[in-house]
């Protein structure tokens, strides 16, 4: 299920175009890293202020300020865990591979930095099980970085993602790290408090740590500087669908989906017209081609029952059906839901065998995506109804 990386596995499967070790220190790479590591107090928390100054939110979904979650770790008593969080679940989602198989030492200094700042004794590396390749990379490059380190290092473990969605909640990769089956775990406690193996633990999802030695290296204006429609930093948009150039595309905050199709996926192949959009994966909703102006970003999707979670875009035509995508959506869910609580396991059931028929019950589809919103104990259950809600609403003529 998990357990330590074997040397050499997959080695040929290697993404050729990462930059090695060698190439990244001789660029300047983990300086910064080595100035953070031999500075004092005052230096780690000008870290932390420019990381605020930025506005840097995790980039996995939560949006959570990476600045004030490196601050309430750092004040638990030690030791002080990490675990990053590379699982990569939600479906549409492509974006942390995208980068790792290209700078993988750019999100090591990163994380180095944060474990410095925080006080880190041990970092856990949960990567997706299907990144074989980027597991093999991963491993070769850290036994690089560990034979000629630019700082003491905190231990650093591999642990191979247990190849369900739920794992990538943050206390479920918990669990499974411990060696239990993901299940999500009841808060409080937060596991800034109480986590891995009971301790402290700071958990990022891989690309904001990504983006850290960017940030101090150009500074926090430099990130505000791009956005659009007032909103402001960079976000990297994993965009799939019927778009002629798919693919991780680095844009700026606050985009609308007209624009990042038109301006950075190369517009709709021939003959498609846009007629709806996913913009945050199979949970954060569906919204229909007249909402395609709205900004791109956290908090403003909300009124509009979606969310951005992790920028993954997906792109529909006037030849697909909205209920279809909710349906295999709701499947999905349906799949995944580690059964811990009832609204969930069966509320995801039940209500892909209602969707499933060609008329939908609606009043009684809306009564189950009320008690699974309310009463699911965690964000899989709680944003399952998300793609079902939005094709009643936005879409009444298919249901
Ligand atoms: Fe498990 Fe679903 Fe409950 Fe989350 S909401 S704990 S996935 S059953």
């Amino acid at each position: 299920m998990f357990g330590a990386v074997s040397t050499g596995d997959h080695a040929d499967r290697i993404p050729g175009e990462a930059e090695d070790f060698a190439s990244y220190r001789d660029a300047g790479g983990y300086r910064q890293l080595a100035s953070i590591a031999s500075g004092d107090e005052r230096g780690r928390e000008a870290v932390v202020e420019t990381l605020e100054d930025a506005h840097l939110r995790g980039l996995g979904g939560a949006g959570f300020s990476t600045g004030r979650k490196w601050r309430i770790v750092r004040g638990q008593a030690g030791p002080r865990l990490m675990a990053v969080n590379i699982d990569e679940g939600e479906p549409g989602t492509f974006k942390d591979r995208y980068f790792l198989e290209r700078r993988p030492h750019q999100f090591l200094e990163g994380m180095l930095i944060a474990a410095h700042v925080v006080g880190v004794d041990r970092i856990y590396v949960y990567l997706r099980d299907e990144y074989a390749g980027l597991r093999a990379l991963l491993e070769r490059e850290l036994d690089s970085l560990q034979a000629d380190p630019p700082c003491p290092l905190p231990a650093i473990e591999q642990r191979r993602g247990a190849g369900a969605y739920m794992c990538g909640e943050e206390s479920a990769m918990l669990e499974s790290i411990e060696g239990r089956r993901g299940m999500p775990r009841l808060r409080p406690p937060y596991i800034a408090e109480v986590g891995l193996f009971g301790r402290p633990t700071l958990e990022h999802n891989m690309e904001t740590l990504y983006w850290v030695p960017e940030i101090l290296a150009k500074g926090a204006d430099w990130f505000l500087s791009h956005g659009r429609n007032d909103r402001q930093g960079l976000r990297s948009f994993s965009v799939s669908g019927r778009v002629r150039r798919p693919g991780v595309h680095v844009a700026p905050a606050g985009i609308s989906v007209r624009e990042l199709i038109d301006e950075y996926c190369g517009g709709m192949p021939e003959g498609h017209r846009l007629k709806a959009y996913l913009p945050g994966g199979a949970s954060g909703g569906i919204l229909p081609a007249s909402l395609a102006d709205l900004p791109l970003d956290f908090d403003t999707l909300q009124d509009h029952g979606c969310f951005i979670g992790s920028a993954a875009v997906i792109v529909l035509s006037d030849r697909d059906r909205v209920r279809d995508v909710a349906l295999n959506a709701m499947r999905f869910f349906a799949h995944e839901s580690c059964g811990q609580c009832t609204p969930c396991r069966v509320g995801t059931e039940k209500a892909a065998q209602l969707m499933a028929r060609e008329k939908w019950d609606r009043a009684l589809l809306e009564d189950l995506c009320e008690v699974m919103a309310e009463a699911s104990i965690c964000g899989l259950g709680q944003a399952a109804p998300n793609p079902l809600r939005c094709a009643m609403r936005f879409f009444p003529e298919e249901c």
